[in-house]
């Protein structure tokens, strides 16, 4: 077991307990157990005790160094719930016992246009990262939630309505919020067409929101074996993208299209599929750029566009909408310790449709 400490000023620091918690020292080192620091509750900090945590492919690309910002040693994991065990002393909001969740950030400038708009994630100044980002209190990074406590900003902390399971409400604080502000911004719903593209951790949630918002959703696969999950989860019909006789039938006919694909893949295929106007907004963020045709855009005229995950306020309001319509993740519940072969099925795009590790399993 490593034992990482961060570099801060002990003269500006505040007292602070260790936590377990697992870590990779490195882009080429598997994660394993270490041991980190978590500050004790500032005045409008929330405490909590992790019970759940999502595994998202945002945290393979990081731990990996795959966009190239990495901060190490890294703690993944931006899908958090658990129950609130301390507050500081001007929380109003939460009591020791409650549930609540956090999401992919942590705080933000609070006074930028973005964030006066309840988007802190597109803070002028960036938003703190839940993990990875330079951590303005204690310094040194931010680590997240494959640990046994964390201490955030209660501003930063959402309500976990009871009537909904726990575990499978984690995923919902990535891949869910990333899938729902999208699906909102661009109005999709009744009478519309829609593509999701990958059935993921994201993709999946992508499936269940077209399909609640009203639209006709029609799911992208590159694995034959999904296309039941697919019309499951709530898909009207569903391709198989390596069939290119099946792709070509749904030439032009798209009003939207969600791509969640985490890997290289030919977005000109997709684009190709929106009609005059119609709009390709990216979720997924793979390694490598991928290259776009002008005249996969140019005629007729269509829009390619990108989302980042979704503010606070709207992340609230997704939880309330899934506790309204019974919606959460499907998801497979894993102990800590196989965390590295859950990241090597995640690969090989055998995930059914999102690990949550279960963290009673680190603790005992
Ligand atoms: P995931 O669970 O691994 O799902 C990705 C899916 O993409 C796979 O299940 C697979 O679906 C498909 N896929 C994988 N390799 C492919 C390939 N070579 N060609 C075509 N399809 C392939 O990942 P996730 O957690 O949903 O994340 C998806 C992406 O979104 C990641 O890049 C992640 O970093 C990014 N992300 C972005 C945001 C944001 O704010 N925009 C937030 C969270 C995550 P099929 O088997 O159905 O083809
Ligand atoms: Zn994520």
């Amino acid at each position: 077991m490593s034992t990482v400490t961060t570099p801060a000023s002990e003269a500006v620091r505040p007292p602070v307990r260790s936590a377990r918690a697992w870590a990779a020292a490195s882009p080429t080192s598997p994660l394993a157990p270490a041991t980190i620091d978590r500050r004790e509750p500032l005045d409008d900090d929330v405490v909590i005790d992790i019970l759940y945590c999502g595994v998202c492919h945002s945290d393979l690309h990081q731990v990996r160094n795959e966009w190239n910002n990495s901060m190490y040693p890294i703690v993944p994991g931006h899908e958090i719930v658990g129950r609130v065990s301390r507050v500081g002393s001007r929380v109003t909001k939460f009591r020791e016992g409650d549930m609540a969740a956090v999401g992919c950030m942590v705080d933000s400038c609070g006074h930028c246009a973005p964030c006066g708009a309840g988007l802190e994630q597109y803070c002028t100044s960036g938003p703190t990262f839940t993990y990875s980002s330079p951590d303005p209190i204690l310094g040194g990074p931010t680590f997240g939630g494959y640990s046994e406590s964390i201490t955030v900003k209660e501003s930063f902390v959402l309500k976990v309505p009871g009537s909904l399971d726990p575990a499978a409400t984690a995923p919902l604080l990535c891949a869910g919020i990333t899938t729902y502000s999208p699906l909102r911004h661009w109005k999709v719903g009744p009478g519309q067409r829609v593509g999701i593209v990958g059935l993921g951790g994201l993709g999946h949630m992508g499936v269940k929101f077209a399909r609640a918002f009203g639209a006709h959703v029609v799911l992208f696969t590159t694995s034959p074996d999904k296309v039941q999950d697919g019309l499951r989860l709530g898909a009207h019909e569903v391709v198989v993208s390596r069939d290119a006789e099946a792709m070509k039938a749904q030439a032009a006919s798209f009003d939207f299209i969600l791509d969640a694909v985490a890997a290289d893949h030919d977005i000109n295929a997709y684009l190709q599929l929106l009609r005059l106007d119609g709009t390709l907004v990216l979720v997924g963020a793979p390694e490598h750029p991928l290259p776009v045709n002008a005249f996969s855009l140019l005629l007729p005229r269509r829009n390619f566009a990108g989302s980042g995950i979704g503010g606070i306020k709207e992340t609230q309001e997704m939880l309330d909408f899934c506790a309204g319509h019974g919606i959460v993740s499907d998801i497979e519940l894993i102990r800590m310790e196989r965390i590295n072969e859950a990241y090597e099925r995640m690969l090989r795009g055998d995930v059914r449709y999102r690990f949550v590790i279960d963290m009673a399993s680190l603790r005992a």
